[in-house]
């Protein structure tokens, strides 16, 4: 450990924060047509990055992704799109890429993008030259390349200080069109809190509860959670009976994405709350590193059962990080729901469907989500404590 003899008090570290606000963009006909033709051309250069990269690969056994500025002669219509949001797919392709072969367990190969089942968005980078930028805010617009000024509404302006790095525009599948606006914000650096026993909490992640902490208390989802997704199953039937193509059938299928926008934005603002709240109430967060896509296939892959818990995870983890303090993931593979809480006996035995036990050794009494939330509270700050005494002693 470094002793700082400096008898004043240091000056706070400075960093940077991201902060994003989310605009709701009017773009007039011109400026639609020129968002669609860009989520287009997105998806067309994605595409062919992607197979090129993998015949390169074939025939060199080398990685390579061509750039962007490559394909404009074969395909012109290129050079009618921003290119700053070329140069962004070229950048998330060769991210895909990084994550993929650094973890390939949580990050799968690099797909091919379908208009189907693709997001219609792009993003584009705020290039700053002197008191010139590419983008910039107005009262009630935002003005982009190519696009010119696109009219919007804000529901916070960003404070002074601020730095808009990126734009991201989003058309939703019933036709509103979204700008998230990235902000790179100077702060100071918070100081580290150190989490003791009483002051961390551990969750489990649970199907019916959303989650269990090590307390025994659960988050359950709020009921009208429940009752959105009643009406997405009566919507569905409806659709079974009707024909496919009418104008009755097509009315209730944007009745439909029209319901699941509202169930995702229920879901989110239920998330932001739920992480707002541990992480105030909280030192420390101990979580296991599940892989929720693996559980979702498991049970059939609907994403009526996408409880968020991935995202529930990446809002602790900044909302924490920002008051310095932690999330302290235990690895997905670690045993905890097997494992008595009380006298550390594995209990391979155990039904995967059972949700009371009792531990064959010690006798003890367990509910299941409960007993594991202790061990993955118990395991993340073992983990925790074993690294601060590797830190001293380096
Ligand atoms: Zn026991």
């Amino acid at each position: 450990m470094k002793m700082n003899d400096n008898r004043r008090p240091s000056a706070p570290k400075r960093t940077t924060q991201y902060n994003t606000i989310k605009i709701r963009l009017y773009p007039n006909q011109e400026q639609e047509e020129l968002f669609q033709r860009t989520f287009g051309c997105c998806r067309y250069i994605w595409n062919r990055m992607l197979a090129d990269h993998e015949r390169f690969y074939y025939e060199t056994d080398a990685h390579f992704i061509p750039t962007p500025a490559k394909y404009k002669t074969e395909a012109p219509f290129l050079k009618e799109v921003d290119h700053q949001a070329l140069t962004q797919e070229y950048n998330k392709l060769s991210q895909a890429f990084r994550n993929f072969f650094r973890n390939p367990a949580s990050f799968g190969y690099p797909k091919f993008k379908r208009k189907k089942d693709d997001r219609d968005s792009f993003s584009a980078c705020n290039q700053v030259m002197g008191n010139s930028a590419t983008i910039y805010i107005t009262q009630d617009a935002v003005r982009m390349t190519k696009a010119g000024l696109v009219r919007a509404k804000f529901p916070r302006r960003p404070r002074s200080g601020w730095k808009l790095t990126r734009i991201t525009v989003e058309r939703t599948k019933t036709g509103k069109y979204y700008g998230y606006l990235l902000f790179a914000c100077p702060v100071h650096a918070p100081e580290p809190v150190k989490p003791t026993a009483d002051t961390t909490i551990g969750l489990k992640y649970s199907l019916t509860h959303f989650y269990v902490r090590d307390d025994g208390i659960t988050a359950d989802p709020p009921r009208w959670l429940r009752q959105s997704q009643d009406k997405v199953s009566s919507i569905q039937e409806k659709l079974n009976r009707m024909q496919p193509g009418s104008r009755n059938y097509r009315e209730m299928v944007q009745k439909y994405r029209l319901l699941h926008e509202h169930i995702a934005n229920q879901r989110r603002d239920f998330l932001h709350k739920e992480s707002r709240r541990i992480a105030n109430d909280w030192d420390a967060v101990c979580i296991r590193d599940d892989s929720l896509k693996a559980i979702s296939e498991e049970l059939g892959g609907s994403d009526i059962h996408d409880t968020g818990f991935g995202m529930f995870r990446e809002m602790l983890r900044y909302k924490l990080d920002r008051q310095g303090k932690q999330l302290l993931e235990v690895g997905r593979f670690d045993p905890t729901t097997k494992v008595c809480s009380v006298c550390g006996a594995i209990n391979e035995t155990l039904s995967p469907k059972a949700r009371h036990w009792v531990c064959p050794v010690c006798g003890a009494e367990h509910k299941r989500g409960k007993n594991a939330a202790v061990n993955i509270k118990a395991h993340g700050l073992a983990c925790y404590q074993n690294k601060q005494v590797a830190e001293a002693v380096s």
